[in-house]
């Protein structure tokens, strides 16, 4: 098939349907992207008032994931780096500083002296990183034998304090889960991650990452608050009929982003609050910090790199799971900043209640399944998203790229 002819629809402009686009324009077609919002980015929203960029829920590039050295600009980006550690609150309002002596030098006296850590944890830390140097996601992946990250973290025989300090906290942020249920092998490749790059948030806020992707596109036509509603293949003329808000569309090929309804997801909800502070001490500076407690609310927080207009401080505080009262959370969040943190928050400028933030695995890929990509001459539906692989931006960039790959090889057989 002539690839200036080819009718592409690619449904859904989140980052796998982005970068699905922006291969399909390399390989010489001109698709069309369908979105049922208004805007491009999918769950990496952020929304500007008064000049300040408040991320929907409190995510960081890590720089060394594969597919962001494929295809971002960090530079461009204007990161604000997290340095290679945390501050954790353990059952004192003072602060435990940790971090990887091996990236940030400045860790080395607080590291070295830290009880929270036993030296034997951190020769296990340093024998890991250096095992998982060898490794790739493909292999971190494919390994038949997991378990859960608990029990994993068990079995490698970290101490019981520095998993419940840090380990337990950390990872909770990163799944958006406390028990930590989630396969080791999203560990393995988080832990790799963190260990060979950095862990930034755009000073603009995370829609910078899907904004600049868009700002690539040439041949690409962007329809917005358009919901694809059914699909109906016709292998008698070889094309896929699209519904979109109603009405029938017919195309060569389909890469579809979102979960298909029959796709039984469950998924991982939190809650991410700012708040305005007078003052912040400079060790809350460019750190994440954490709180170990299980009966906190707090999760995780951070300082943004903005003020606002009256010169405050703002902070960011994820709050893991589904609790309902959004009154009641803040008041509470209140009195926990004074007692656990020594921190006297100000007023709530932003909260935003994430139902949908990752979606949880039986079985974590880092391929899609052959069904989902293989080019047959008789289907020209491709699937792409997080959710087929394992829950990450590099996740749905992979496989867009692949549907996009798939779907070439199969319009050239037409
Ligand atoms: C709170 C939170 C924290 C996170 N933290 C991290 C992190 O620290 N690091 C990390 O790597 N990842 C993180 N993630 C995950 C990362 O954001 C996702 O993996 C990635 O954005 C998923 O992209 P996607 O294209 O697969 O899906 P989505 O972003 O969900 O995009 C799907 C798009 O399809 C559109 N759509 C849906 N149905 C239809 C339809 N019927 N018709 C037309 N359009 C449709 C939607 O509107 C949406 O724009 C986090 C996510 C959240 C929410």
């Amino acid at each position: 098939m002539n690839k200036n002819e080819a009718q592409i629809a690619v449904v859904g402009a989140g980052m796998s349907g982005l970068i699905a686009a922006l291969e399909l324009e390399r390989l010489g077609y001109s698709p069309h992207l369908i979105e049922a919002s208004d805007q491009i980015g999918g769950r990496l929203k952020t929304v500007v008032e008064n000049d300040i960029c408040y991320d929907q829920g409190f995510q960081v590039l890590l720089t060394a994931y594969p597919e962001v050295k494929r295809y971002l600009d960090i530079e461009a980006l204007d990161l604000m780096s997290f340095r290679p550690g945390a501050l954790l609150f353990e059952d004192s309002t003072r602060p435990i500083q940790i971090g990887d002596i091996n990236r940030d030098f400045k860790f080395l006296w607080s590291t070295l002296l830290t009880s929270v850590a036993t030296l034997k944890d951190k020769r296990t830390l340093r024998k890991e990183q250096l095992r998982l140097k060898e490794e790739n996601e493909d292999t971190i992946f494919d390994r038949t034998a997991h378990t859960t990250t608990r029990v994993y973290l068990r079995e490698k025989g970290y101490s019981a304090r520095f998993r419940n300090a840090f380990f337990m906290p950390f990872y909770a942020g990163i799944y958006l889960e406390p028990d930590l249920i989630t396969s080791c092998k999203l560990f393995e490749f988080v832990f790799k991650m963190f260990a060979e790059g950095d862990a930034a948030v755009p000073r603009k806020g995370i829609a910078e990452i899907p904004r600049q992707i868009a700002s690539r596109f040439e041949h690409t036509s962007i329809r917005f608050n358009k919901r694809v509603s059914r699909i109906v293949e016709d292998s008698k003329t070889n094309s896929t009929v699209l519904f979109i808000n109603g009405k029938k569309e017919r195309f060569d090929a389909v890469i579809y982003t979102a979960a298909p309804e029959q796709v039984d997801l469950k998924w991982n909800s939190c809650w991410n609050f700012y708040f305005e502070l007078e003052e912040v001490k400079k060790k809350f500076n460019d750190i994440i910090s954490l709180v170990a407690s299980r009966d906190s609310l707090i999760n995780n927080f951070y300082i943004l790199p903005q003020k606002t207009v009256k010169g405050k401080f703002i902070l960011s505080v994820t709050v893991l799971g589904n609790p309902k009262d959004q009154e009641q959370l803040i008041k509470n969040l209140q009195l926990e900043f004074g007692a656990l943190c020594d921190i006297e928050l100000g007023a709530c400028l932003k909260s935003f209640y994430i139902e949908n933030a990752l979606p949880t695995y039986k079985k974590m890929r880092s391929l899609p399944r052959p069904e989902h990509v293989q080019p047959n001459a008789n289907r020209g539906i491709f699937h792409a998203g997080d959710y087929m692989l394992y829950p990450s931006l590099n996740a749905a960039m992979k496989s867009g790229r692949l549907a996009a790959e798939a779907a070439d090889r199969y319009l050239a057989l037409l």
